[in-house]
């Protein structure tokens, strides 16, 4: 029987392909977002001999939750939107890629509605002396929270030669794993802020970046406030041109529309089933959340859970309604943020472009899809709609939990276990440099190059740390 088993094992191998027949070995990416990307970049960037490596994508495009959305002809970041400018990988990979930023550095009206009225309303654009003592205010006490200042600790490990097993580990060697036992409210008492400030503007930070409250695990809390810093930018054209960009460069094998169903591991390999067909990979790398998946694993994996928090996204194309929010000036605030409070249907809204005082893009963020009904009361006109659905990232939680980074102990990967830390595209590149490492370093036959500094703007911006 065990022959038998043996014989049928080699002769399934043979008929669907298999690595040494080629020569290569060959890693597989389940996933073309900014980890699956990013992953195949450093493997190809690290490693010495020649990689065969094919990524998998269920979607018709890359980039994951890096999307864009066409609302009347005119391109909104629709998921990941905003970049830090101390995020090092992707400050790198733009510049590397040939990419433009831009930036939105146009004063904004802010205010926090509390469901009957505007608790916090900052002046108009032009005499927004407000505005700027808000962000200045907001900056101070993001820079001031060590744990913000510690944040950018983690840029280290981009220049570090180690790889790591384990989150905790990763996380320990930059002083960062201790914000991930803790919530955010538990460790703002240390940096001496009043109940108000926390409920008020902190509250309304962590709703408008995670939709969650400063019940947040610390580390997402820091990520989360950092983005209300100022100088932050996107990529001209939608981020996902980060994924695109870097998928090219790493030379890797893309297959769109191609949905990886099993991983089922035979002998020392991995069969990827998918409804085409399969394929035998020498290492499996997982680059999405595995929390909605369906994948099916043989044997059976344990994966800790990581609850995904959906927030809905609905572009509208209109005006608000002054009555809504008790206003008698037709022009509300550019930024609406709203206090923790479950009978507020909505997390912010915010205007992404003005094309005349009665007719705006407005991009509107939910923990529950908008209905027609509902933005009929929030819009005085709307005439067009784009919803989307996310499953965005981990519902935050301390103390945080982690699998490992080999699910199998053997050569099945899992990137997307650091988002139980703080999801970004920033943090997805950050783990994506240890899976490769770690791939590498566990392979010493496949061979790791030293990896080393690329450019100047890279060494600016470790000094600037
Ligand atoms: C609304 C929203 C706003 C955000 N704002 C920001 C922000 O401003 N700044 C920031 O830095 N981050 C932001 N984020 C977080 C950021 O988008 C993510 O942390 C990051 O993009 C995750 O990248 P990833 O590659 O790990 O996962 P993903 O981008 O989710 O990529 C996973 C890919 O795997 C594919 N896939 C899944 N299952 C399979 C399968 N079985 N077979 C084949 N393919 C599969 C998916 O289709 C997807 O393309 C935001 C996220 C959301 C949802």
């Amino acid at each position: 029987m065990e022959k038998l088993c043996g014989l049928l094992v080699f002769l399934l191998m043979l008929a669907v392909g298999c690595a040494p027949c080629h020569g290569q070995n060959e890693i597989c990416i389940v996933g073309s977002g900014m980890g699956g990307a990013s992953v195949a970049y450093f493997l190809r960037e690290y490693a010495r001999e020649p990689l065969q490596i094919s990524i998998f994508e269920e979607r018709d495009r890359v980039g994951g939750r890096m999307s864009v959305v066409e609302l009347e002809g005119d391109t909104f970041e629709a998921g990941a939107s905003i970049i830090h400018p101390k995020n090092l990988h992707a400050v790198r990979f733009v510049e590397l890629l040939g990419l433009n930023r831009t930036s939105d550095d146009g004063e904004k009206t802010f205010g926090i509605w509390d469901g009957t009225q505007f608790v916090l309303q900052t002046a108009r654009a032009g005499d927004s002396i407000f505005s700027k003592t808000i962000t200045r205010i907001m900056n101070t006490v993001t820079i001031l929270w060590r744990y913000g200042t510690s944040l950018w600790r983690m840029q280290n490990y981009t220049n570090d030669r180690r790889a790591f097993k384990s989150v905790e580990g990763l996380l320990k060697s930059v002083d960062l794993y201790n914000n991930t036992q803790y919530t955010r409210e538990e460790l703002l008492p240390q940096a001496g802020l009043s109940r108000l400030f926390i409920d008020e503007l902190v509250t309304v930070t962590m709703r408008i970046n995670y939709g969650q409250n400063v019940s947040i695990s610390g580390l997402a809390g820091g990520v989360s406030l950092a983005g209300a810093q100022g100088g932050v930018w996107a990529v001209a054209g939608g981020n996902w041109q980060l994924a695109d960009g870097l998928i090219r460069h790493a030379n890797a094998s893309l297959s769109l529309n191609h949905k990886v169903l099993s991983i089922t591991t035979v002998e020392d390999r991995y069969l990827l089933g998918s409804e085409g067909g399969t394929t035998t990979c020498d290492a499996v790398v997982l680059a999405t959340p595995m929390d909605e998946s369906n994948i099916i694993f043989t044997p059976s994996i344990n994966i800790v859970k990581q609850h995904m928090q959906h927030t809905y996204t609905t572009f509208v194309r209109g005006l608000l309604n002054p009555d809504y929010f008790g206003s008698t000036s037709e022009s509300i605030l550019d930024l609406i943020g709203t206090k923790e409070d479950s009978k507020i249907p909505f997390s912010s809204i915010s205007v992404h472009k003005e094309y005349n005082a009665t007719d705006k893009a407005y991009k509107l963020f939910s923990g529950a899809p908008s209905s027609d009904e509902l933005l009929g009361h929030i819009f005085r006109t709307y005439r067009s709609t784009i919803r989307i659905d996310w499953a965005a990232y981990p519902h935050y939680t301390a103390p945080e939990r982690f699998s490992p980074y080999v699910l199998d102990g053997r050569n099945l990967y899992y990137i997307n276990t650091f988002e139980s830390a703080a999801s970004a595209i920033e943090t997805a590149a950050v783990s994506a440099q240890n899976v490769a490492r770690l791939i590498l370093s566990r392979h010493p036959e496949w061979g790791l190059q030293t990896p080393t500094p690329k450019d100047v703007s890279e060494q600016d911006v470790v000094e600037d740390l």
